[in-house]
């Protein structure tokens, strides 16, 4: 075991000595230097603490935006971090800076500061193209008070500069065949201070370290190394993204853990014809990444999903084992008739999600047990004439007193099988009503094998509001939740084609999703 290890610090090697496996970054941070004081105060729910961590996924160098305070120090290993300070005084001149230089938005000092490091990844990422996709990018901000037409203004001068230079990448690149490497962010094409440093880092390695206090953090690289662990150390815990190992941190002393993310199988996602398979320890914003621009609904509700710093950490696997009961990706899992698989010494089995979760909130995770894999069905034409369908409408709903970092009042996710204009299977699915997520299983009965129309959902309704319960346990405006479980069933029906009428009702008006499709790059072209 080593006591020590190092990672990146604004361009600077940090040796780490003896610390506490349980600190937080944000912890370590204020403790070293009093400019960065600022990392006292941690609000995961107020945005949290961005900073910018360099690392390499697979094949490719990517600056994600992570909160300071929820990420263990053992966990920076072998990595790079950024913090708003080091990128101001590193290059003045950035295209990160000079955007956000003197202006006005209204956000507080610390939100300010935050918004140096979300530019900054958003600056270097290359699947960020369209105007619609600030609102993600800044939703630990602009979730609060903040000037949102100037963030909004200086995004848009900043995106369309990395815009114009991954363009003239590609140009080059065109002729010697070597093009998707410059829109998938495998080659540097930036050529600066922070991407010189970036395609320097290597492969994550195994890990075993230990603090002063006998307290042991593992690293494991493969499955078999993980069994062997936990066999030997069976109350170690499981930490993947640590969104909320990390907030429990200051409370519960663990003293052994068990980091899930240099676990090469639980990384890994397989593609067929027919599903994805998804490791557990692929962060959310790597997921959407890969299944996103076909599985609608899934890059939909991530939007509303925590903020993108939280987004880049949280796993799936992670996000089961919690079994929040508000979660808002159970309702999409169980309405796209997902598998968990998962893995012990004893062996593996899977189940349906809507099986994963027990009634009374838990889950059905034996001890020593962990999510190695989600398995989501696609709905591609060849996988829907294998079930016998014609077409599969899917969709998911949240309502929360806020677009994001808000606990919703409810979620609902529905799929609609058809073979032609009759319903083959329907899931319809919720979450945030009561102690666990749920399916409405007699309405989904009552739904299989009538016409697809209005009139069948109308009949519907009342056995739906009937039949799901919604508990008190699952916090207030349990009236205003129940309403939901009926009116959500009918946006979905009025806003998706049916097989008599192709054009959909548009029901939503925000004027935050109308330029959606906009490119950056077009916005300021002449
Ligand atoms: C600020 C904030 C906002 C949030 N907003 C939302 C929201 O809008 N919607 C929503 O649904 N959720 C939200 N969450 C909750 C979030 O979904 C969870 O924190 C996250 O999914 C946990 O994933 P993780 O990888 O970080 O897990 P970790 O923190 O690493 O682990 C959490 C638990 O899961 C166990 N575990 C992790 N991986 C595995 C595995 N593969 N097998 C077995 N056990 C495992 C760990 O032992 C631990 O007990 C929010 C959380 C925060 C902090």
């Amino acid at each position: 075991m080593q006591s020590w290890f190092t990672f990146e610090l604004d361009g600077s090697e940090c040796r780490i000595e003896k610390e506490d496996t349980h600190r937080s970054l944000s912890s370590f941070l204020c403790g070293l230097d009093p400019a960065f004081q600022r990392f006292s105060e941690h609000d995961a729910w107020k945005g949290g603490l961005p900073v910018v961590m360099g690392d390499l996924e697979g094949d490719r160098h990517r600056f994600r935006v992570i909160d300071a305070g929820l990420i263990l120090l053992p966990m920076l290993a072998g990595r790079q971090i950024w913090t708003a300070e080091g990128i101001r005084a590193t290059e003045p001149d950035h295209p990160v800076n000079l955007a956000l230089e003197g202006g006005h938005f209204e956000c507080g000092d610390e939100r300010n500061t935050s918004l140096t490091a979300l530019m900054f990844e958003g600056y270097y990422r290359p699947d960020l193209r369209r105007q619609g996709q600030t609102s993600d990018q800044f939703d630990s901000i602009i979730a609060h008070t903040a000037n949102i037409p100037a963030i909004r203004d200086a995004a848009a001068q900043v995106f369309a500069s990395t815009e114009q230079l991954r363009h003239e990448a590609a140009i080059k690149a065109e002729r010697s065949g070597q093009e998707s490497t410059v829109w998938t962010g495998r080659q540097d094409i930036f050529g600066d201070r922070f991407t010189k440093k970036l395609f320097k880092l290597k492969d994550k390695s195994p890990l075993s370290y230990v603090d002063g206090s006998k307290r042991r953090f593992y690293q494991p690289g493969t499955i078999v190394d993980l069994m062997k662990l936990k066999k030997q150390y069976p109350d170690a815990r499981f930490v993947a993204g640590a969104t909320e190992i990390g907030r429990l941190s200051h409370e519960v002393e663990w003293p052994s853990l068990i980091s899930l993310e240099g676990v090469k199988e639980l990384s890994t996602s397989i593609t067929t014809e027919d599903s994805w398979e998804i490791g557990a320890a692929i962060p959310l914003t790597q997921v959407a990444e890969l299944i996103g621009r076909e599985c609608l609904p899934f890059t939909k509700i991530l939007r509303r999903f925590a903020s993108r710093p939280v987004r880049n950490r949280a796993t799936l696997g992670g996000y089961l084992a919690t079994a929040w009961p508000k979660g808002q990706l159970s309702p999409l899992l169980m309405a796209l008739n997902a598998r968990v698989l998962l893995l012990s010494e004893d062996g593996e089995r899977n189940a349906p999600i809507s099986q994963f979760f027990e009634e009374n909130g838990g889950t059905i995770l034996s001890p020593g047990e962990v999510v190695r894999s989600v398995i989501i069905p696609r709905s591609t034409e060849s996988a829907l004439s294998a079930r016998g369908v014609t077409a599969s409408i899917c969709d998911t709903y949240t309502v929360a007193p806020r677009r994001s970092l808000a606990e919703p009042y409810a979620t609902a996710a529905f799929c609609i099988e058809l073979r032609d204009r009759v319903i083959a299977k329907a899931r319809l699915a919720y979450s945030g009503i009561g102690e666990a997520p749920l399916r409405a299983r007699e309405v989904e009965e009552f739904l299989a094998g009538k016409v697809y129309q209005e009139k069948t959902i109308f009949e519907a309704l009342p056995m739906l509001i009937e039949t799901v319960e919604v508990s008190e346990a699952g916090g207030d405006h349990a009236e205003y939740r129940k309403t939901l479980i009926a009116t959500l069933l009918q946006k979905f029906f009025f806003q998706h084609p049916t097989p008599e009428s192709i054009r959909a009702k548009e029901l939503t008006a925000s004027g935050d999703f109308a330029k959606l499709d906009h490119p950056f790059f077009d916005a300021v072209a002449p």
